[in-house]
């Protein structure tokens, strides 16, 4: 198999199956309850949030587990708009979110807010000026992704949240982190960020876990009641497993985000050199290197998924959340609708080879020959 779908999931990492294996078989115990099985489950927790916390440059009182980014989005747009657009209706947001961004601030408009969109101007570009005009003194939340998981856009985060706090300290800020997590440095004072979600199954880790860090005194309503897990916020037996596996994937990976982006670099170079001069490259310069988003117009993105698939090669359509649906984020990016008809994403993680990126360009070409060869028959 060559898979390029990490912007998708990535393959679990040697230290986090272990990591998880052996909370699954040896320290299976309720991190609440109070014998020594408890105990050692509650360490691994305590671990877990010091490392992410660390990874992030925050405090581990304000890191808290979920089920994923998805939660860790609805969770922190709900919980932060909730109490307050009675006083302040407005929610700023961009047009090139995540599903679980968008959805979730399309459901705010039920509770009276209204959402200010922004989006790319006519170069494909957010500016954090377009962001921060967006924002005035009846806004509530803003919400911006740092990189986007189609085209590996990478949003002024850090410039508009700045400036929004200067101006408006009441807006609360989010960050969808998702895809920039252990790719970039994320440091949450730097970011301006109020509340940061992360995923696990992005870096290494198993599916189904996530966290959002959410900042000293910014008080936002709890999303999960029950038995009071995660300091009364976030309530549920904590997946330790995953946890586990969350923490030990982060650790593997502290201290080499440069090597590891310089890599990314040299492998976008490799399949940038190796694709034919007619492909048309939809991601543009200073996107996250490890998302590449590329069209052969005129060839079906799904014909040409499954010419790869069945050729071991994983890659993806737009991104996996729209299950073959027509991506308006391809659409917000001003690409035509035939280049996003015919569009694939591929990335990059750790592990990829430049020989990977060569075969799959060498794919691309047989596709367009075999494809050609039918024309002729016809
Ligand atoms: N945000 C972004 C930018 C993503 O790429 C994804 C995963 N596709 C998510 C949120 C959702 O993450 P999860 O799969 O952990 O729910």
């Amino acid at each position: 198999m060559i898979y390029l779908d990490n912007a998708a999931t990535t393959r679990p990492c040697e230290e986090a199956v272990k990591a998880a294996m052996a909370a699954l078989t040896e320290d299976f115990g309720n991190p609440s309850s109070r014998h020594f099985a408890g105990t050692q489950a509650e360490k691994i927790l305590t671990d877990a949030r010091d490392t992410i916390a660390k990874a992030l440059g925050a405090e581990e009182k304000c890191i808290f587990f979920t089920s994923g980014a998805t939660e860790s989005n609805n969770w922190a747009i709900r919980g932060a708009a909730e109490n307050r657009i009675k006083r302040k209706p407005k929610v700023v947001t961009t047009t090139v979110e995540h599903p679980s961004v968008k959805e979730a601030v399309k459901a705010l408009e039920k509770l009276g807010a209204e959402i200010v969109w922004v989006s790319p101007d006519e170069n494909g570009e957010i500016t954090a000026e377009s962001i921060v005009n967006a924002v005035d003194d009846k806004t509530c939340l803003v919400s911006c992704m740092l990189v986007n998981n189609e085209t590996g856009y990478v949003l002024p985060v850090a410039e508009s949240f700045a400036a929004i706090k200067r101006r408006y300290p009441d807006c609360i800020t989010h960050c969808d982190a998702v895809q920039g997590f252990m790719k970039l440095p994320i440091k949450v004072n730097a970011l301006c960020a109020d509340l940061i979600s992360v995923s696990g199954h992005k870096v290494y880790a198993p599916k189904g876990v996530g966290a959002l860090y959410i900042k000293k005194g910014v008080n936002i309503t709890t999303f999960m009641q029950g038995g009071g897990q995660e300091g009364g916020k976030r309530s549920g037996t904590e997946n330790i497993p995953a946890i586990a596996g969350f923490a030990a994937a982060v650790k593997k990976l502290s201290g080499s985000i440069d090597q590891r982006y310089e890599n990314a670099c040299a492998l976008r170079d490799t399949l940038y050199n190796s694709i034919a001069d007619d492909i048309v490259i939809n991601s543009k310069a200073g996107a996250l290197p490890y998302i590449c988003s590329i069209a052969m117009v005129g060839y079906k993105s799904e014909t040409l998924l499954n010419f790869m698939s069945e050729r071991g090669i994983c890659v993806s359509s737009g991104s996996a959340c729209s299950k073959g649906r027509k991506s308006s984020v391809l659409k917000a990016f001003g690409i035509p609708d035939n280049v996003a008809d015919s569009t694939l994403r591929v990335s990059f993680s750790c592990d990829t080879t430049p020989q990977e990126v060569e075969q799959f360009a060498k794919a691309l070409e047989q596709a367009r020959a075999l494809a050609s060869t039918g024309n002729k028959r016809k």
